[in-house]
Order: structure tokens, then C-alpha cells, then sequence
């Protein structure tokens, strides 16, 4: 059966980062609604731009546009085969709900939503040297991750670039939001029996172990 997956948490927790690992390591499709956002931000499609706006202020894109992208996403017939790990997706209880709908309509369900926690100061500490890969999408951080030449990514060579909405400014309002529209889905998933809270302070190795550990194989 293959797993379907949710991770929630604040911005710079590490949920890029342990859905990458999920996918290698357990064969899952991750789907990041931030990762999709960007490539169409980068493709300056008409949802691009209207992302954008939203995405520079570190607000929340309208729920609409965003639960129908991710639900055209997770009819992909890849999705369907390998399951799924969502990463920042669903961040409201009006997603989490339309998200219920579609699953019932496949006919599929969850197997566990992980909630991964951390102090603010992490998370402005982690966000603050975080670099990705503008063509395959790995995390970096200049840190913790370094890549071994600067400005380039290991596994594809391509340009590293910092996120626009990584600023102390943007982030303070992402952490805001957070608390106030996608801390409540993690309640949402509570009351459903499916929560599983992980302390994500840990490396990445440490916290991919918790986050597995339980897992149906
Ligand atoms: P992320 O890469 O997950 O940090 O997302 C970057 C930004 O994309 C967020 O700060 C939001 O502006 C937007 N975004 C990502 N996912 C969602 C979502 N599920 N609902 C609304 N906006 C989103």
C-alpha cells in the first residue's frame, strides 16, 4: 500500500527536507504547495503571478487557487502509484476539509500527519542561511549543509539561491500566520486520531528517524 503522508509545521522546520528524504528512502511523492507556487512563479504563469503577491509578503495564497492546484496534483497517476508526502499543504482548515473530500473520493485515507516541532528560534536561526537549488530543489544551509562549492548545488550543479521570503521581516509574519491559520490544522488532524508530534530540533538524521519510526511498512 503505498503511504500518505502529511507534514506540518512552521516555515524552516525541516518538512523540504525530510519529505526529499521520504522520497528517496521510501519511494513516496513528495508534493510541496511552496516548491509548485515557485516553479510557477519561475514559469510567470497567471498563478505565478498571483502567487507571488501574496507569497513576497508572506502571506497565505487564497484558498481557492491553492487547494484546486494540489488536488490536480494528487490525481496524478504517479501520486496514485508511489502515495504521498505533503509538505505545506494543507495550511488552513478550509484545505484540510477539501482535502477530506477528495481523498473520500478516491476512496483512500491517511496514514499519519506529523506535526514538527521547534522553537521560533530555530526556525529564525535555520531560515536565516537556507539556500535552495533553483533547478532541483535541494536544501542547503550555510551551516549546517554547506554545499561543497559555493553558490552551486552538489547533486545537479545549478545555481543556489536564497528565498526571497527569507528575510527577518517575512519571516516573523510567516510565523504569525502559522500560529494563526495552520496551527489549528494540526488540531483539525488531532481530534481525527491521525497527529503524531516529532521534535524536529534535532539533525536531519535524527529527526528522519522519529518521523518513520511507526510508519506503516
Ligand atoms: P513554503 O515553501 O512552504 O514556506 O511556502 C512559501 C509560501 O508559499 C508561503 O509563505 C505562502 O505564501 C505560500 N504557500 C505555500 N503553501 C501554501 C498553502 N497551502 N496555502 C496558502 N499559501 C501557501
Amino acid at each position: 500500500m503505498p503511504l500518505r503522508l502529511i507534514l506540518v509545521g512552521p516555515p524552516g522546520v525541516g518538512k523540504g527536507t525530510q519529505a526529499a528524504l521520504m522520497e528517496e528512502r521510501l519511494g513516496v511523492k513528495p508534493l510541496s504547495s511552496g516548491v509548485i507556487f515557485r516553479a510557477e512563479i519561475e514559469a510567470d504563469t497567471d498563478l505565478g503571478q498571483l502567487a507571488k503577491s501574496y507569497i513576497d509578503r508572506g502571506e497565505l495564497v487564497p484558498n481557492g487557487v491553492t487547494i484546486q492546484m494540489m488536488l490536480k496534483r494528487l490525481r496524478s497517476d504517479e501520486v496514485r502509484k508511489k502515495g504521498f508526502v505533503l509538505d505545506g499543504f494543507p495550511r488552513t482548515v478550509r484545505q484540510a476539509e477539501a482535502l477530506d473530500v477528495e481523498l473520500e473520493t478516491e476512496d483512500v485515507s491517511l496514514d499519519c500527519v506529523i506535526l514538527l516541532v521547534v522553537d521560533d528560534e530555530v526556525v529564525v536561526r535555520r531560515l536565516a542561511g537556507r539556500m535552495g537549488c533553483t533547478k532541483c530543489g535541494e536544501i542547503y544551509h550555510s551551516s549546517n549543509k554547506p554545499p561543497r562549492r559555493e553558490g552551486l548545488c552538489d547533486k545537479c550543479n545549478s545555481q543556489l539561491l536564497v528565498r526571497k521570503d527569507d528575510n527577518p521581516e517575512t519571516i516573523r509574519e510567516r510565523l504569525r500566520v502559522f500560529r494563526e491559520e495552520t496551527a489549528p490544522v494540526a488540531e483539525y488532524y488531532r481530534a481525527k486520531g491521525l497527529l503524531r508530534e516529532v521534535d524536529a530540533a534535532g539533525d536531519a538524521e535524527e529527526v528522519y528517524a522519529e518521523v518513520t519510526k511507526g510508519l506503516p511498512s
